[in-house]
């Protein structure tokens, strides 16, 4: 075909959306990626020969199941279970499983498709896959959680394997689900194999798994701000989320000198300015995790706090800030008024938090702004050295594994750097993580022909 004869971005774009008609999540994520790799591929004649976006833009498989389960006073549940495997080009599939009353085949494939640029930029042999349920964990008990995920596994156990496609945690599935999960496995199997990443320490899980996501995120951050001779020190810091990206992301903010002013839950947002320190953030683990409790009860344990009902924090005015709660929960009209008020810096913890018009706001004022794509891969990474780990039936040390997650999340950087360029000082992180990990899937999906 010849470079004329090319599909131009709308049309591809009129064919994603015609092809996902009910499925926005995932059209708002190609369209984030093909804007850039579309002046990539522009010259590139065996990108477009072998259709290679057109590909990677539809999953390998999506399997979709029942799951029923009893709850304690012996109801029969029904609930639906996906497992979306987009691309094994470069490892197996690997990605999280979220348990959520939001999940959609939408949410799944956007982020399975998100999940296969994030793990080739680790630099790790990881392809890309996401799962989960629309089961509501909230207010559920322990032992309905637990037939939950013995129901969920015995379906899923027949598509997964640690050669195959290995599932971790993400929104609402934690160690204990992964335990629930990684039992029901073993059970079903009689394999102990690294199938499934986020174990515990006890049983072949790795260390700093928990704190990965959020530490990797600031680690991010640090190299963005150093592009400009800065650090965090002295810096304020707005956070979103309460859960394990936005805790840990908090406590590393500390320890790096910054100051944290809010964390939020799906209630609201709590403002605290003389800072959430580290013994504040301890308060927060424990409850959110252990005792399920929402954000508001801040205000009863710390004094100068406030609760803001059914807001976003993004008004708080701060010099980064960090979105770690969930999908297109900072808008373009909140990305102005960051902007606005002086922020520098944006590290997203979640996955696709700033919608479209938002990263649109901040390309424009040329802040930096890191995609989740490339700024929250740290928790895939380590989950990525757990498999290396299981595979040499080895545990490594701490100080090794901390080291090596600086070092991977450095690698990211410097390829959004190499990628992402845009002269005058400018680095377009967006671009730089979307073209670095196109590129690596692209080349190896050359490699293997027409399949
Ligand atoms: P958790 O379940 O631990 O925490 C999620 C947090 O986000 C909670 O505070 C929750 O509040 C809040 N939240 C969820 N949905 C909404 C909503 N619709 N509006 C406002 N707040 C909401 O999840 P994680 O911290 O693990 O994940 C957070 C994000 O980071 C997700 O986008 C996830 O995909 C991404 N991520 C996570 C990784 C990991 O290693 N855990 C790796 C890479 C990305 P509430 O308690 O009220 O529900």
């Amino acid at each position: 075909m010849a470079v004329s004869d090319h599909v131009d971005f709308n049309q591809f774009m009129e064919g994603v959306k015609r092809r996902n008609s009910h499925q926005p999540e995932f059209v708002q994520a190609v369209q984030e990626v093909a804007e850039d790799i579309f002046d990539f591929i522009q010259d590139k004649e065996a990108y477009h020969e072998a259709q290679i976006l057109r590909r990677i833009a539809e999953p390998d498989r999506v399997v979709s199941f029942r799951v029923c389960w009893e709850d304690d006073n012996g109801n029969i549940r029904v609930q639906r279970g996906w497992r979306v495997q987009n691309n094994n080009a470069i490892g197996p599939y690997k990605g999280g499983i979220r348990f959520h009353p939001s999940v959609t085949e939408s949410v799944l494939k956007f982020l399975a498709f998100e999940q296969t640029f994030k793990n080739a930029l680790t630099g790790l042999p990881m392809g890309g896959g996401k799962g989960g349920s629309n089961f509501n964990p909230k207010g559920k008990s322990v032992r309905e959680i637990m037939r939950f995920c013995q129901s969920f596994m015995t379906e899923l156990y027949r598509h997964i394997g640690a050669d195959v496609d290995v599932p971790a945690g993400d929104i609402g599935v934690g160690g204990r689900e992964i335990g629930y999960m990684f039992g029901q496995y073993k059970r079903i199997t009689n394999q102990f194999t690294g199938v499934l990443t986020g174990k515990g320490l006890e049983w072949g899980g790795s260390l700093i798994r928990t704190e990965a996501t959020g530490y990797g995120a600031v680690y991010f951050l640090a190299n963005m701000l150093a592009t400009k001779g800065q650090d965090l020190t002295g810096k304020t810091a707005v956070i979103s989320g309460s859960g394990n990206v936005a805790t840990h992301a908090a406590e590393k903010i500390v320890q790096l000198g910054g100051k944290v002013l809010t964390l939020s839950d799906s209630g609201g947002f709590i403002h605290d300015p003389d800072g959430i320190d580290q013994e504040k953030i301890d308060w927060v683990k424990t409850h959110k995790t252990h005792r399920r409790g929402r954000i508001e009860d801040y205000v009863n344990e710390f004094k100068g706090a406030s609760f803001h009902a059914g807001k976003t924090p993004w008004g708080v005015k701060c010099d980064v800030a960090m979105p770690c709660a969930t999908q297109n929960e900072l808008l373009g009209e909140d990305a102005k008024t960051l902007v606005a008020n002086g922020c520098i810096a944006v590290s997203e913890g979640a996955n696709m938090p700033t919608d479209l018009a938002g990263v649109h706001v901040f390309k424009d004022a040329r802040i930096l702004f890191a995609p989740g794509k490339a700024s929250n891969a740290g928790g895939v990474a380590v989950s990525g050295l757990e498999m290396s780990q299981n595979s040499e039936r080895r545990a490594w040390k701490e100080e090794e594994l901390q080291q090596m997650l600086k070092d991977i999340m450095s690698g990211i950087h410097a390829t959004c750097q190499r990628y992402g360029d845009q002269g005058g000082g400018y680095i377009d992180y967006v671009k730089g993580a979307n073209i670095g990990g196109f590129k690596k899937v692209a080349d190896a999906m050359l490699a293997f022909g027409v399949v």
